[in-house]
């Protein structure tokens, strides 16, 4: 490079420019681009509009499935599931036929973009809504030299050796949010303005929580008022004089019928009922701790074949359901959606937009819909997301973003490398 601010940093094949301003990458969980359209059009979201108008925008697309860990992950890596390994919350280990969650730092693949700006000497900040994804954000971090890594979940008990920071309620100025609660968000973004106005100026990745979006259409008033609150700390970061980049981990749709019942595929129940209990498992790969707003239903599971069926069998057998999207073996499924293959199943099964599947009926618990529409995401029909830059692309990479549809992966190489400077 032939400019005089010629640092960069190599992170699994991509050179990153060092930023000449700080980068604060928002990944807005479940920030369905209908979303985004509705408070556009009322006039709602002005900060982002703005952004629209001076900066960037586009629609992504996301990682496949289209759950919260994989696209996290390829949001941090810049790389697809195939190479950094994190393909749901969820899988099978065949060795001992358990359920593993996919959360552990050991399990991510390649390193990631904060890491390595860190160890190159940035200032590096990561702030995750709920604490499962906090380990894998801060893999091999140093927090020693002033980097922070902290979620708002366990917001009151960070430490120095742990985090990077301490006494983080006082810094933020709220009381520890609510598991299910849109504060559980803007605790995020808050921290993220408080540690900028503190002079954490090198790179920001804030990481927020979907419990609003599964819970409330784009019609609602509860996700105008979130969306608003969101726009305004947004606003005040671009004002701190950071470049904000905007993006969403997956989409969301309503999944119910016309009377308010979820549309669910009981898909561990279906292939009981043919192959005999306990010759396949259907894992879902949406599930973790916190699972009342969705009932642990998304719109892709996987089917590992443990007894006498083959994987062509388990396909001819659902194939045909009706709201089913794709049905696919493990070959097609790593192929098409970049999938890794040594976490893969022997079937991918994938819904249609205003469908789910779940496992075994008996085994979902539905009570904490609490009378709300069922609204999720997993699938293909949910893995568009919008990508919005406060700032506008340079030429080249106008070009590229012309030429293409982006990856949402690609956000941190159009925040540091496509902004012109
Ligand atoms: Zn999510």
């Amino acid at each position: 490079m032939a400019t005089g601010n010629a640092k960069t940093v190599d992170v699994n094949g991509i050179s990153y420019r060092w930023p000449s301003k700080p980068v604060v990458v928002v990944c807005i969980d479940g920030g369905d681009p209908a979303y985004l359209r509705q408070f556009l059009a009322d006039g709602a979201i002005p900060n982002i509009a703005r952004f629209m108008r001076q900066g960037f925008a586009t629609i992504a697309d996301g990682t496949v499935p289209s759950f919260t860990c994989p696209n996290n992950m390829s949001i941090i890596t810049g790389t697809p599931a195939s190479k950094h390994g994190i393909s749901g919350n969820y899988y099978l280990d065949t060795a001992t036929g358990e359920a593993v969650v996919m959360t552990g730092p050991e399990l991510l693949r390649g390193d990631t973009i904060l890491a390595r700006f860190a160890a190159a000497g940035a200032k590096v900040v990561s702030i995750t809504a709920k604490d499962k994804l906090r380990k894998q954000l801060g893999k091999n971090l140093d927090l020693t030299r002033g980097n922070v890594s902290f979620s708002s979940e366990r917001a009151d008990k960070c430490t120095l050796a742990e985090n990077g920071i301490e006494n983080v309620l006082e810094l933020v100025g709220m009381p520890l949010p609510d598991m299910y609660s849109m504060e559980l968000s803007l605790f995020v973004l808050e921290a993220g303005v408080k540690l900028l106005e503190r002079g954490h100026r090198d790179l920001m990745y804030l990481s927020l929580t979907d419990y609003v979006q599964h819970k409330y259409a784009p019609a609602e008033s509860e996700a105008r008022r979130f969306y608003q609150e969101l726009d305004q700390r947004f606003g005040r970061l671009e004002a701190l004089g950071a470049v904000v980049a905007l993006t969403a981990d997956h989409g969301m749709n309503d999944k119910s019928d016309a009377a308010g019942k979820p549309n669910v595929i009981w898909l561990q129940d279906i292939l009981d009922a043919r192959f005999g209990k306990g010759d396949t498992t259907v894992i879902c790969p949406i599930t973790d701790a916190f699972v009342a707003h969705h009932g642990a239903l998304g719109g892709f599971v996987r089917v590992w074949c443990r007894g006498r069926t083959t994987p062509e069998q388990v396909i001819a057998a659902v194939r045909d359901i009706k709201g089913l999207e794709s049905v696919l073996d493990k070959e097609t499924a790593c192929a098409v959606h970049d999938l890794p293959h040594d976490r893969e199943a022997d079937v991918v099964v994938i819904a249609a937009a205003d469908v789910c599947v779940g496992g075994s009926a008996a085994a979902h618990d539905l009570s904490g819909l609490a009378g709300h529409r069922l609204r999720t995401h997993g699938g293909v029909s949910e893995a568009k997301v919008p990508i919005i830059l406060s700032a506008p692309l340079n030429d080249e990479y106008k070009l590229k973003a012309g030429a293409t549809t982006l990856k949402s992966y690609q956000i941190f190489d159009l925040a540091l490398n496509g902004v012109a400077q």
